[in-house]
Formats: C-alpha cells, structure tokens, sequence
C-alpha cells in the first residue's frame, strides 16, 4: 500500500487492484493450481475459474461467452485484432484509425504502413477532442478492412460516438475495433449495442491485477492467430492460461458492473475536483471539456506552465497525476493527443491528466485542490534573485 498521504489519482495509467480479486485469486496458487486443460480434479476446477471469469467478462463487455477471450493486455488484443484480421482478408487492405488512438493501435499501424503491409489513414479530431465525422466517412470506402476507432480516449476522457462511427463502417463492408479499455468500469459496454466487431478492455485498468485482458469477437468474423500452440482460447491464444489473474479479471469485471451505478459519486468528485482548481488557479482549460467525457478523467491545462515541472514537483507532495507533454533537450514535446487537437503549445504543453477511481474520498480531492493550486502558482512565480 502507499503511504497512506499519498492521494492517487492516475487511475487511467493503472489502479489499485481490488481486495475481493485478490482475495479470489489466492486460492488458485495455493490449491487449485491444476492446468485449466488437465482431466484431473484440480484441472478441473481451474477450468471451472476460467469459465467463471469468462461469463462475468463477456457480461461486462455485452457479449456470449464464446465471443470473448483472455489476453495479456490491451495492447495485445489491439495486435491480435489488427494483424490477425489482416492476415484473415489479403484482399482488403486499408485501415483507418482516429487521429487520437492509444499508440497500441497507432504506432502498430504507422510500422505496417511503413513496410508497405496496409494503406493507412488517420481522421482527425476537433479542437475538442471529437471524431471528425465528415473526414471519418471519406476515409471508409470499399477497400477498408478494418476502421479503428476507441471508446474513451485515455489523456481527455472523450467518449466517441461509436454507434454512428459503426454504421458507416459497415456500411461499406469494414470492421470496427473499438478500443474500451479506458472506458471499461466507467461507461456501460456492449459489443451488440454500440455496433462493434471487436473490443478490448485491459484489467489493470479497473482493479483487477496487471497481465490479464480480454478481446471480445463478434461470432463468426475470422482472425488468424499471431502464435500457434496448444490451442486454447478460441485457437486465437495458444498458451496455458494464467488461472489466478483471469480469475482476478472475473471478480474485477463484475464488480465493474456491479458498480457502475456509483459512478456518479466519481463524477461528482472529478467535478469537485476541476472546478475548485479552475476556480483557485487562473488561466486554466479543461482540456475536451465541452464534450461527454469519463466520469472520472480531468485534464487541466494550465497556461504556459511545463506540465511534467508540475507533475514532478506534485509527486513531492505525495499528489499522483500524469503528463503527457515532456521537455526534452530543451525542446517542448506536446503529447501526441494534444497535437492530433490542435492545442496551442502553452496550452498542451500544461496538460495533467487526474484521474480518479471509486477509492478517491472528498477529503482527497479537497486537499489535492489545495496543493494543485500552490504548486502552479509557485511554478508561475518568476525566481527570486539570490541574496548574498
Ligand atoms: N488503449 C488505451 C485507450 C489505453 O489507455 C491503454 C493503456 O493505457 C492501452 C490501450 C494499452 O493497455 P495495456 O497497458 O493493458 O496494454
């Protein structure tokens, strides 16, 4: 545990794992540590932990258990959708992705393009963070195999209009793969009701430990594996499964469903949150603010401040947040999403990301709102000149 000053709130790089997961997972490295394939009794009831945690992921993810499988993370089950597919369909080769998506999904398709494997092209978003959707239905045409597209964008909290964005995609024969790990426990999810072919959500990101995801795969639609093996998970994942974390990853994700209907109380706190640092610390943006965000993501640009200098210094003051802008050799380095936006440099250059989860108290965000508001300031004050 932290040091219990510390206040978190970088939940979307990674959270706490919850108590009851952990708690769940035990058992399954001290007893039933049977491989999930073996015929015998601890075999079995390994395989039971599995096909337990499979039923209450595919309820989080609003799809049948048999669409949906285990990865070890978000990235890979971007790559497996991605290159699988590809390999599925020689014939379609253009994929289409948001200016704004996680580079699991951008840098994997900046290197395909970049060795000739596909025909690439970005959309842009607004000033604002939103899909632009005109751009987005040039892009699609009848070439395009697959148009990537995330739920909730993980430095803003955007949340995309996946339904429209699904439609036009089908409409001309293309796939769509919606990125949800950053929307996993915050919005409701449903493969069926926002239109998706494929979906990927991460554990780390709501409580269950790290190294164990999920990809669910609209029934019938073929994916070449990236391995080969001993077949599990749907052929798509060779390799014995990591029984404790999935059983983790079960817990986690009907608790994330369980708890959805509290996510107001984030929300409410993520307000409290921005709106007593916009209120104390002058000349400030709430970076995506005029759009449907996550309940519990506020990115706070504060003018001609170096986001990482305020990062930093917080971090001294037990306070946890991100940066995704960095000054380099001198050189200031807005983060990708800021740029894909379009901010002014002294505007991204000052963007942190807090993050909150449903372990953030009021008393957190009440001091965090203090100590935000004399670090900037402090940061903002020209240096005094030394005495002698
Ligand atoms: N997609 C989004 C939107 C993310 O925020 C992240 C992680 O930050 C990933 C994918 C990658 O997830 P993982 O770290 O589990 O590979």
């Amino acid at each position: 545990m932290p040091p219990m000053a510390t206040i978190y709130l970088d939940n979307n790089a990674t959270t706490r794992v919850a108590d009851e997961a952990l708690e769940a997972m035990t058992p399954f490295y001290r007893e039933f540590y049977g491989n999930a394939h073996s015929a015998h009794t601890l075999g079995r009831r390994a395989h039971e932990g599995v096909e337990h945690a499979r039923a209450e992921v595919a309820a989080l993810m609003g799809c049948e258990g048999h669409e949906a499988i285990f990865t070890s993370c978000g990235t890979e089950g971007n790559a497996i959708v991605i290159r699988g597919l590809l390999d599925a369909n020689p014939s379609r080769r253009k994929i289409v992705a948001t200016s704004v998506e996680h580079p699991s999904v951008l840098s994997l398709l900046r290197a395909l393009a970049a060795n000739g494997s596909i025909e690439l092209e970005i959309v842009p978003v607004t000033a604002d963070g939103s899909v632009d959707f005109k751009a987005f239905i040039r892009a699609v045409d009848q070439t395009t195999l697959l148009a990537c597209a995330m739920y909730a964008q993980n430095e803003t909290g955007v949340v995309h209009t996946i339904p429209a964005l699904a439609e036009v995609a089908h409409s001309q024969g293309a796939y769509l793969l919606v990125d949800a790990v950053q929307a996993a426990g915050k919005l409701p999810l449903s493969l069926t009701h926002l239109g998706a072919d494929f979906m990927t959500i991460s554990g780390h990101k709501f409580h269950a430990p790290k190294g164990i995801g999920a990809l669910a795969i609209r029934k019938g639609i073929s994916v070449k594996p990236l391995w080969y093996g001993g077949g599990q998970e749907l052929g798509l994942r060779s390799g014995t499964e990591a029984v404790p974390a999935i059983v983790g990853l079960g817990v986690a994700a009907r608790m994330a469903r369980e708890k959805l209907t509290s996510i107001a109380e984030v929300r409410i706190l993520r307000d409290r949150l921005e709106r007593g640092i916009v209120a104390a610390v002058a000349d400030t943006t709430v970076v995506g603010g005029q759009q449907p965000r996550l309940p519990n993501t506020a990115n706070i640009a504060f003018h001609n401040v170096a986001a990482d200098e305020i990062v930093r210094v917080l971090d001294g003051e037990e306070v946890c947040a991100s940066a995704g802008a960095a000054c380099h050799s001198g050189v200031a380095e807005p983060s990708a999403t800021m740029k894909a936006m379009g901010l002014p440099l002294h505007i991204a250059m000052g963007a942190v990301r807090f993050s909150l989860s449903r372990y953030t108290t009021a008393e957190e965000v009440d001091r965090a709102i203090q100590i935000v508001t004399r670090v900037v300031t402090g940061l903002r004050q020209p240096a005094q000149p030394a005495t002698t």
